[in-house]
């Protein structure tokens, strides 16, 4: 059986068996032993053995790719196509999302008694992300992008800061002699080889990984919550989904001349571990190695558009962030005018771009946007219930969507590669 089809049915016995624990023991506490002593660490030890591999995996192929782009030119050329299609591609989302929670206004429905339930329940977890949001987006994160110390940096997962520090590396690479560049880009490209066994051999136990994932969410998730907030859920996801398999196609067809159905073909591993594990970055070792090998991008491209992509494009989460803050403006009857709504535009692309690619990453930023078009912060409470869910499917709008991304790079490069169809296992 092939490695997605295995990770896939890991999801879906997950799911099955979560949900009719869910049911049948209503979530009592057997279930939530079960799922904190056994489900959930498994579920967490699977996810940071992908994510332990990122900063080695972009600090690799982050040097290699903008030393292998060979210029400054092409690297400016290559960086400009790269940003204007993440920002393009962001605000659209955002838009899009905007649009549906004008036209369907799900908060309006939403019962008083149910708002006040949630915001009693989730209270703790609110102050928590209320404390992180506070110096979520300020001039701070700008300065932070160029690290004093970069082994700090890379220590406290700050990815910005290495993206950077990588990025001058493989600038630093095409300016020195060959013969002096040789040894360092050998020991990277090792590294980088070293990254992609390790990665393969984690993606081995995925199935296991992947099913102990959704089963904790599953098993635990508040289906009653689920129906008080459909509409909501409902109109997000309609958004991501339209997003995914209206925007993305016309995009992939009119821009990169990529056949979407055959693109979503080859990158359905990548969809598959981004929606289980809810995470851009423990995706980022899957989606590199299948943009190189199912899709033919080439290295430097992949390697160059990639790493950047998983921190700072978040089409997906811009979109939940954008529709959320209109939600609960719709839920405390705040009026948002449309210069407002534009601010939410631009604030959910900005915030998209410094949120960490981990589960629920965008929630403290979402919360300052919030704060700054007047609805209550504490108004987060009444989705964090649903988030989990939520999460799971603009994560893989957010990597499909950085493929995309170098698919169009490519294309502008003049490369349109049609390789093979191979599953990257
Ligand atoms: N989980 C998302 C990601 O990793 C970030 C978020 O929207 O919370 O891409």
């Amino acid at each position: 059986m092939k490695l997605h089809t295995k990770i896939l049915l890991g999801l879906v016995c997950g799911a099955a068996v979560g949900v009719t624990t869910n049911l049948v023991t209503g979530a009592g506490p057997g279930t939530q032993r079960l799922v904190s002593l056994l489900t959930e660490p498994i579920g967490k030890i699977w996810l940071s053995s992908l994510i332990m591999v990122v900063i080695p995996l972009i600090v690799s192929t982050l040097s290699l790719g903008v030393a292998g782009l060979g210029s400054l030119r092409r690297l400016g050329r290559i960086g400009l196509i790269t940003i204007v299609s993440f920002l393009g591609l962001t605000a659209l989302s955002t838009a899009l999302g905007l649009l549906l929670m004008n036209v369907i206004r799900p908060g309006h429905g939403l019962d008083p008694a149910v708002k006040t339930q949630l915001m009693e329940t989730y209270k703790g977890q609110t102050e928590g992300a209320m404390g992180l949001s506070g110096n979520a987006l300020n001039i701070d994160l700008l300065v932070r992008i160029v690290p004093r110390n970069p082994v700090q940096a890379a220590a406290s997962g700050d990815m910005l800061a290495v993206i950077f520090f990588s990025l001058m590396i493989g600038v630093a690479l095409t300016l020195i002699p060959t013969e002096k560049a040789t040894p360092m880009i050998s020991f990277l490209d090792s590294l980088g080889h070293i990254t992609v066994a390790i990665i393969g051999l984690v993606m081995k136990v995925a199935p296991i990984g992947v099913f102990c994932l959704i089963f904790s969410v599953t098993a635990r998730f508040g289906f009653a919550l689920l129906v008080n907030l459909l509409q909501y859920v409902l109109t997000v996801v309609a958004g991501l989904a339209i997003f995914q398999f209206v925007g993305y196609p016309v995009i992939l067809t009119l821009v990169s001349c990529w056949n979407a159905l055959d693109f979503f073909r080859r990158i359905r591993i990548v969809m598959i571990t981004a929606f289980s594990t809810s995470s851009s970055n423990a995706t980022l070792p899957t989606t590199m190695r299948t943009s190189e090998e199912s899709l033919g991008i080439p290295r430097e491209i992949g390697g160059f558009v990639l790493p950047l992509g998983a921190t700072m494009n978040m089409n997906g989460t811009a979109l939940f962030e954008g529709a959320t803050v209109l939600f609960l403006a719709q839920v405390f009857g705040v009026h948002l005018t449309l210069s407002a709504q534009l601010v939410v535009v631009v604030m959910s692309v900005l915030t998209a771009i410094g949120t960490a690619g981990i589960p629920g990453g965008s929630i403290p930023l979402l919360m300052m946007v919030l704060g700054m078009v007047g609805v209550p912060m504490e108004g987060i409470a009444i989705i964090l219930g649903v988030d989990r869910l939520l999460d799971m499917c603009r994560t893989t709008l957010n990597v499909t969507g950085d493929l995309v991304t170098a698919t169009i790079v490519a294309r502008f490069e003049g490369i349109t590669p049609r390789p093979a169809l191979v599953d990257p296992e």
